[in-house]
C-alpha cells in the first residue's frame, strides 16, 4: 500500500463520556465489530471502581489495566481504526486532555436517562476550543430516558454543540421498538436477545409505506413519521465539511449492551470522520503526508514493576513513517535517539513494529528521556503545542520522610511530574516544593508509588492556595514588576519549565493584585 494509502485508511479517535454512560460497552462493541476480541467482557473498565479495596489501590489496579487500553487498533472494512483510551473520572481529566491532542476525531456518549453530566460538559468544551470534529451516541435506549427532542435541545444548549440526528429512536425503555437510521434510510428493529448478534436490517425508502406498519405496529408508525418529520423540518442537514470543522455534530442512538445502533454508528464514522490532520507546531504547520517524521509524546506510563522502573512514552505520528532503529532528533534534549523495540498496540497485545504511519501511536521504553508534549522529528527544529496546563485545585506541601531517602523522593517527583500526575511547584523564598493536583485522590497516588517505585516517603503539609496563575508582565524592568516580585515574594514559584506562578490564596488577593498591577497578567493555564 502507498504512503498516501495508509495515511488516508487511518482513523484515531477518542470515546469521552461521563463515567458509567457506557464507554467501555461502546469500545467492546466497536472492537466486536472489527473482529478484534471474539467476547463481550474482553475489554476491562479503566474505571475507578469505589468499594472493599481502599482508592490508590483501585488506581494500582487500574493502571495496569490502562496499559493494555491505552490504544486499542483495529480493522473495520479495510480502515485502520485507533481508538485512544480516556479516563472519565475527574481526577485523572488531566490525562484526558492530554490524550485530546493526539485524536482527529472523538465520540461522545450520553446515557438516555441522565442526560448531559458534568464531566461530559468538561471534555466536550476543550474540543470545542480545539474545533476537533464531534459524533454523539445516546446510550441506553433499551431503558426508560429522557424525550430525544428534549435530549437533543439540552445537549445543543449545555454542550453548545449544533446536532443533526442521523438515526431516531421508535420508542424507548419497555416499547424501545427499534432505530429509525436517517443516514441510510432504513430500520433496525430491536429484539430483547440481540446481546450477541448483529441485528437484522430492514431497508424503508418510504416512511408511509404499510411496511413499516407491519413492522413495528400502527402507533409507533405514525409517530416515527411524525418525529422524523419534526427532525428534518428543526435540524439541518448534514454537512460533512461543517462536521470536520467542528460546526456541527451528528447524532445517534443506540444501546451499547445490546450492541443496538453500533454497526450504524460505525459506519457513519468510518465514511466521515478525519483522516490524520495536519498539526500546528510553534513553527510551523505539518502535514500527515511530509515525507520526514514528526511526532510527539502525549502519555508516559510508568511500569508498575519496581524492577523494571522504564517507561512506555506514547507518541502520536503527526507525518512520515516512524521506522525501528532508525534516528530521531529529540528536539527538547537536542539529542539523536534510536528505537530498537517500538511498541504498535491491537486490540489486546502490544507488538514491536519496523514502521508506523501518521495517525498510528508507537509506544516507547523510556528511562526517564521523556516528558509529556516532547517533539521527535528527522532533524528539524519543530516543537508541537501541546495542552498547556491548566491551575491545580488542590495544592499540599511535600515533605521528605525519610531523610536518608532525599535523591530517591527527588528523582521520584521529577519522574512523576514528567508522567503528569501531577504539577510541581518551588517556592521562591525558600525552595519548598508545592504539589497542585486536579483531584485529592492523586496525593494517596503520589505517595503510594513513590513508597513502592522508589523507596521513599513522603507526607503532606496543607497550604492555603486558592489558584496558580502563569505570570505574564508588560515589561520585566519596570517598577510595577520589580515592586510585585518584592511584595509578593511569599506567594512566589516557578513551574517545572522555570515560568513564574502566583500562588493567589483566595479569588478576593487575586483580584485585588490583578487591580494594583494592572500591566501584569494572570494566566490560570501555562500557554498565553
Ligand atoms: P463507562 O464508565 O462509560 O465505561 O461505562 P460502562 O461501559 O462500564 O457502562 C456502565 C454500566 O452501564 C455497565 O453496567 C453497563 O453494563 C451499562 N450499560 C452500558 N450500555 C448500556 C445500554 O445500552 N443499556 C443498558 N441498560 N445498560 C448499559
Amino acid at each position: 500500500m502507498s504512503f498516501k494509502t495508509e495515511i488516508n485508511r487511518r482513523r484515531t479517535f477518542g470515546i469521552i463520556s461521563h463515567p458509567d454512560a457506557g464507554k467501555t460497552t461502546l469500545t467492546e462493541k466497536l472492537l466486536l465489530f472489527g473482529g478484534a476480541i471474539q467476547e463481550a467482557g474482553a475489554v476491562k473498565s479503566n474505571k475507578i471502581k469505589k468499594g472493599a479495596t481502599s482508592d490508590f489501590m483501585e488506581i494500582e489496579r487500574q493502571r495496569g489495566i490502562s496499559v493494555a487500553t491505552s490504544v486499542l487498533a483495529f480493522e473495520y472494512e479495510g480502515i485502520k481504526i485507533n481508538i485512544l483510551d480516556t479516563p472519565g473520572h475527574k481526577d485523572f481529566a488531566e490525562d484526558t486532555f492530554r490524550t485530546l491532542t493526539a485524536v482527529d476525531s472523538v465520540i461522545v456518549v450520553i446515557d438516555v436517562a441522565k442526560g448531559v453530566e458534568e464531566q461530559t460538559e468538561k471534555l466536550v468544551k476543550v474540543c470545542r476550543m480545539r474545533n476537533i470534529p464531534m459524533i454523539v451516541f445516546i446510550n441506553k435506549l433499551d431503558r426508560e430516558g429522557k424525550d430525544a427532542f428534549d435530549l437533543l435541545d439540552e445537549v445543543e444548549q449545555k454542550l453548545g454543540l449544533q446536532v443533526v440526528p442521523l438515526s431516531f429512536p421508535i420508542g424507548m425503555g419497555y416499547d424501545f421498538k427499534g432505530i429509525y437510521n436517517l443516514w441510510e434510510k432504513n430500520i433496525n428493529l430491536f429484539s430483547g436477545d440481540s446481546r450477541k448478534n448483529i441485528e437484522e436490517t430492514v431497508e424503508i425508502s418510504d416512511l408511509k409505506s404499510d411496511d413499516l406498519h407491519k413492522l413495528v405496529g400502527s402507533k409507533a408508525a405514525k409517530t416515527l413519521q411524525d418525529e422524523v418529520e419534526l427532525v428534518e423540518g428543526i435540524y439541518p442537514e448534514f454537512n460533512k465539511e461543517a462536521y470536520l470543522l467542528g460546526q456541527q455534530q451528528p447524532v445517534f442512538f443506540g444501546s451499547a449492551l445490546n450492541n443496538f445502533g453500533v454497526r450504524e454508528l460505525l459506519d457513519c464514522f468510518i465514511e466521515i470522520a478525519p483522516k490524520p490532520r495536519p498539526k500546528q507546531s510553534e513553527e510551523r504547520l505539518v502535514q500527515p503526508d511530509e515525507k520526514d517524521f514528526t511526532g510527539f509524546v502525549f502519555k508516559i506510563h510508568a511500569n508498575m514493576d519496581p524492577n523494571h522502573r522504564d517507561r512506555l512514552a506514547f507518541i502520536k505520528i503527526v507525518s512520515g513513517t516512524f521506522e525501528r532503529n532508525k534516528p530521531y532528533l529529540h528536539v527538547r534534549n537536542n539529542k539523536k535517539m534510536k528505537f530498537s523495540s517500538p511498541n504498535a498496540f491491537f486490540a489486546e497485545k502490544k507488538e514491536i513494529v519496523d514502521i508506523s504511519y501518521p495517525g498510528d501511536i508507537v509506544g516507547l521504553h523510556d528511562t526517564g528521556n521523556f516528558k509529556i508534549g516532547d517533539t521527535l522529528t528527522e532533524g528539524e527544529t519543530i516543537h508541537y503545542k501541546g495542552i498547556p496546563s491548566f491551575s491545580p485545585e488542590h495544592f499540599r506541601y511535600i515533605n521528605n520522610a525519610d531523610p536518608l531517602k532525599s535523591k530517591q523522593l527527588y528523582k521520584g517527583i521529577d519522574q512523576l511530574m514528567d508522567e503528569g500526575v501531577a504539577q510541581l511547584f518551588t517556592l521562591e523564598l525558600n525552595g519548598r516544593r508545592v504539589i497542585g493536583t486536579v483531584g485529592a485522590l492523586q496525593y494517596e497516588v503520589i505517595q503510594y508509588r513513590l513508597e513502592h517505585e522508589y523507596g521513599a516517603k513522603c507526607t503532606y503539609e496543607n497550604l492555603n492556595v486558592h489558584k496558580a496563575c502563569w505570570v505574564e508582565a508588560k515589561d520585566v524592568k519596570s517598577d510595577e514588576y520589580k515592586e510585585f516580585l518584592r511584595v509578593k515574594q511569599r506567594f512566589l514559584a516557578k513551574d517545572k519549565q522555570d515560568q513564574l506562578v502566583f500562588l493567589a490564596d483566595s479569588p478576593f488577593s487575586l483580584q485585588m493584585t490583578q487591580e494594583k498591577y494592572p500591566n501584569i497578567t494572570f494566566h490560570l493555564t501555562s500557554e498565553f
